[in-house]
């Protein structure tokens, strides 16, 4: 039945073109009812239209609903200017440059609100590669889908009459489970190389097939990447690992040849069987934890994502004979300073990260004062998950994290006799001949060395 409303819907449309007239889909079609939207977007829109203006919830929330998926997040387009917008709720601010937006805070949630762009012509600013640079240019509904990125992204939806306006046959080609970009691909990747990181984690998140014009230039392309912003660069990575597909779109990357600027030493680290179960146990867990609806850290993505680099660089200067702790902190340094010129993490989730790392040799020491301390440690847990993923992929022994989980649970007499038991067993293996540590310095458990 779906099948017949859509052709009938369709018929007026067989090709997509850059700004065709919208065709306006039905509930029945679309299934989306007002109620599935967000409170606040709603409320907003009705403002909006109320005071003379057109306003569509747009884009990821309204392809999301459309299949079956929940929206991050609910963005409104408008008619309104951002200094319209601003005047019209009170708690907004605009933001933005290179794109103004609107945020308009209603109870807990902030709303994206955009004013419709128009499309590009030669006055617009570009940098040498033809990346837009300036994009506040306002302009028709038409013409602000037809400069959205993909088809099933130009969808407007207006929670009044719970239609849905559809420029370039975006549920179509949703219902048929294709990703296609709007316009010509080429041209599209290169006034935003970002497109096409878009178009393989938007691919993979709505399980689409990328269109073969959208995907094979992207090989080619892919080097343009090298030219985009390091900071913007991480957010996207970080959308994507965040997800709740990072698995599925990690390995898309891959096959498109499109993580080579951004995890750079991916390829080495997924040739080595322990780095490979390591970071596909993490992404695994990552998305499990997204999916329950439950919170990650960034910090703790990225402290995975990097750990087998900071692994060798660690292990290499402790056969060198540089003390465990400081052969740690250098690796860190050495690792994230390597990262930094392409993906421009950010201060506080570098942090983050050097704390989960700098955790780690200190669950090597089960013994005197040190175990208590490091159950207060307010980062004891997010260490202590980073432990488990490391015995996980087999990189140290289960033993070691089974331990800290007893001893973390346990009362004080018992963690005494734990503390006891675990240096006699301790023992043997702290011998180990090229280790020049302080006795206990490695209490337990192989440590890097071992895999
Ligand atoms: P997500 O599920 O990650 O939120 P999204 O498609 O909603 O995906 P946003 O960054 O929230 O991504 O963008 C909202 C909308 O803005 C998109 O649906 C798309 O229509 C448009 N858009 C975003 N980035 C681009 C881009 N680089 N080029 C063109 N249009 C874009
Ligand atoms: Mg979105």
């Amino acid at each position: 039945m779906i099948r017949k409303l859509l052709r009938r819907v369709f018929r007026k449309h067989t090709a997509p073109a850059p700004q065709a007239e919208a065709a306006e889909i039905p509930l029945e079609v679309h299934g989306i009812r007002r109620e599935m939207i967000s409170p606040a977007a709603r409320k907003i829109c009705s403002v909006l239209q109320e005071a003379g203006f057109k306003a569509y919830v747009v884009g990821g929330a309204v392809r999301d609903l459309i299949a079956r998926i929940d929206p991050k997040d609910f963005d409104v387009a408008t008619s309104a200017t951002p200094e319209e917008v601003r005047h019209l709720f009170r708690r907004s601010r605009i933001i933005g440059r290179r794109f103004r937006i609107v945020h308009v805070m209603s109870g807990p949630e902030t709303i994206e609100v955009s004013t419709f762009r128009a499309l590009h012509d030669e006055s617009i600013e570009t940098d040498e590669h033809g990346r837009v640079l300036d994009d506040n240019v306002w302009g028709t509904i038409e013409e602000d889908a037809a400069r959205r990125d993909f088809t099933v992204n130009a969808l407007y939806y207006d929670p009044t009459t719970e239609v849905v306006m559809d420029f370039h046959h975006g549920v179509l080609d949703l219902k048929q489970k294709t990703m296609r970009v709007i316009g010509d691909p080429p041209l599209r990747y290169r006034e935003d190389p970002v497109r096409m990181l878009r178009a393989v984690r938007l691919a993979a998140k709505l399980d689409l097939i990328l269109d073969p014009a959208a995907r094979r230039p992207i090989r080619e392309m892919s080097e343009l990447l090298a030219n985009v912003p390091a900071a913007r660069l991480f957010d996207e990575m970080l959308k994507l690992l965040s997800s709740g597909f990072a698995v599925v779109s990690l390995r898309r990357l891959r096959d498109e040849g499109l993580h080579h600027g951004l995890l750079p030493l991916l390829d080495i680290i997924l040739q080595n069987p322990t780095g490979e179960r390591f970071i596909w146990l993490s992404l695994e867990n990552t998305d499990a934890r997204v999916r329950a609806g439950k919170p990650i850290s960034p910090g703790f993505l990225f402290a995975t994502l990097l750990w087998q680099e900071v692994l060798a660089n660690w292990n290499a200067r402790r056969e060198a004979g540089e003390h465990t702790q400081p052969a740690l902190f250098e690796a860190m340094d050495e690792v994230l300073a390597t990262q930094a010129g392409k993906l421009a993490i950010t201060r506080r989730i570098a942090a983050d990260i050097t704390e989960i790392w700098a955790l780690q040799p200190r669950f090597e020491k089960r013994s005197g004062k040190m175990p208590f301390r490091l159950i207060e440690q307010p980062r004891f847990r997010a260490g202590y998950d980073f432990l488990r993923l490391r015995a996980e992929a087999g990189e140290i022994e289960l033993e070691l994290p089974d331990w800290w989980d007893t001893f973390a649970h346990a009362d004080t007499e018992t963690r005494e006799t734990l503390l006891a038991t675990s240096k006699k067993d301790a023992a043997p293996r702290k011998r180990r001949p090229r280790k020049r540590k302080p006795a206990g310095a490695d209490a337990g458990t192989q440590g890097p060395d071992g895999d």
